[in-house]
């Protein structure tokens, strides 16, 4: 059979990563060879990213959907041809264990739902695949990975920008040091958002935050540039609109120090558009400008040297990646102590904002 990826960029009707086949051609015709995949939380991010990736995937597919929103439910069948046997709400999710058709459930919930629903699909013994922020807490973090490790199911964090070749290259650069050793990171990432949507990530209880939503890829960032772990965090929030930002920060300013005395400094913030990533080294500088979005992901190093890597579909990607490393039973590109380890820096980053001091980790 004619690989569907193959036969979209074929007949041209691939655009931007984006099929624009018509919704009937998605039809069920399960490839058993394929890792089975259900999506938990029918949002923004699976409606408009994961569901389609799938189309694209060479190793798993969509096979099914736990929602609380039954409006929703026709479409999904309709669109994706997924059966009702497949189709689950956030009560019956626990059923999943008894189903074939469904090896990994991706958690693709609000934050704070993430560990209460990560555990729940790590009981069913299927593969649990779960969106950055991990949780809200290093503990909770803590909770998702011994639920996993008691059920002997592999777990990966949703951080796509570790399977992106450009991003994969500074990570690369981190152990190589083509230019030397590294002296400063900066990683800033902000979208000038005028009227922010009053939904969940405004909701401090539910894991909302530009810090949490945004600031865990600087977090991130900072960590695979270096490879190291930070040693101490100076942190604090910035807020020009406390009527919208009730809850939580729009702006938060952070700075770690990271072992060999390089100093990173971040920014995430709802006021004002930047996105970047830049390294100055001992000989030499490198950057990744936008460092962090869906598409176009770029940049370069002081010597001329170009990062612009072609990827059609970054979550196509990451679950092709993650879906191989279960096939393959081999350790999964980033599993969940990736995610604690960033959310450990988040608690750090939100206490020193609150009390004013530095806060050591190690
Ligand atoms: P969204 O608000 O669009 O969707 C959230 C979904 O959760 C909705 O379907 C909603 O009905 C459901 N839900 C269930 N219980 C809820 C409750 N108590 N309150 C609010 N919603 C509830 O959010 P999204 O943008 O799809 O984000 C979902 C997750 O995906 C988050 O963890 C987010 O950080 C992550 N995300 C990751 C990326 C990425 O690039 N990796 C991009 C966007 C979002």
């Amino acid at each position: 059979m004619q690989k569907r990826r193959t036969f979209l960029k074929n007949t041209g009707l691939l655009l931007g990563g984006i099929s624009i086949l018509p919704q009937y051609a998605f039809k069920p015709c399960f490839q058993k060879e394929k890792l089975g995949v259900c999506l938990v939380g029918l949002g923004n991010y699976s409606e408009n990213l994961l569901a389609p990736a799938l189309q694209l995937t060479e190793h798993c597919e969509l096979r099914g959907i736990v929602t609380g929103s039954p409006e929703k439910i026709p479409v999904w069948q309709k669109r994706y041809g997924l059966p009702d046997k497949n189709v689950y709400n956030y009560n019956t999710m626990g059923a999943i264990a008894n189903n074939p058709d469904i090896d990994v459930i991706y958690i693709v919930l609000p934050t704070g739902l993430h560990a209460q629903y990560a555990i729940k699909a790590a009981n069913t013994g299927k593969h649990v695949w779960c969106e950055k922020p991990m949780a809200k807490t290093a503990k909770e973090c803590r909770e998702i990975i011994d639920a996993c490790e008691k059920n002997k199911v592999k777990l990966s964090i949703g951080y796509r920008m570790q399977h992106e070749p450009n991003t994969r290259k500074i990570m690369e650069w981190s152990k190589t040091k083509p230019f030397g050793p590294i002296e400063n990171v900066r990683a800033e990432v902000g979208w000038n958002i005028t009227n922010p949507p009053n939904t969940w990530r405004m909701d401090a209880e539910l894991g909302g935050g530009l810090i949490y939503d945004v600031g865990v890829y600087n977090i991130n960032a900072m960590r695979y540039t270096t490879g190291l772990e930070p040693v101490t965090v100076t942190a604090r929030h910035e807020n020009t609109r406390p009527q919208v930002y009730k809850e939580v920060a729009e702006t938060t300013i952070f700075n770690l120090e990271f072992p060999e005395g390089i100093a990173a400094n971040g920014k995430t913030t709802a006021a004002e558009s930047i996105n970047i990533l830049r390294v100055d080294c001992e000989k030499g500088w490198y950057e990744l400008s936008p460092f962090q979005a869906y598409r176009g992901v770029k940049g370069q190093a002081g010597d001329g040297t170009q990062l612009n890597t072609y990827i059609e579909n970054q979550q196509a990607k990451q679950m092709d990646d993650d879906a191989l490393a279960i096939l393959e039973n081999r350790p999964m590109m980033v599993p969940g102590e990736e995610g604690m380890k960033d959310i450990i820096i988040v608690e750090a980053i939100n206490k020193s904002a609150s009390t004013g001091q530095v806060v050591k980790l190690l």
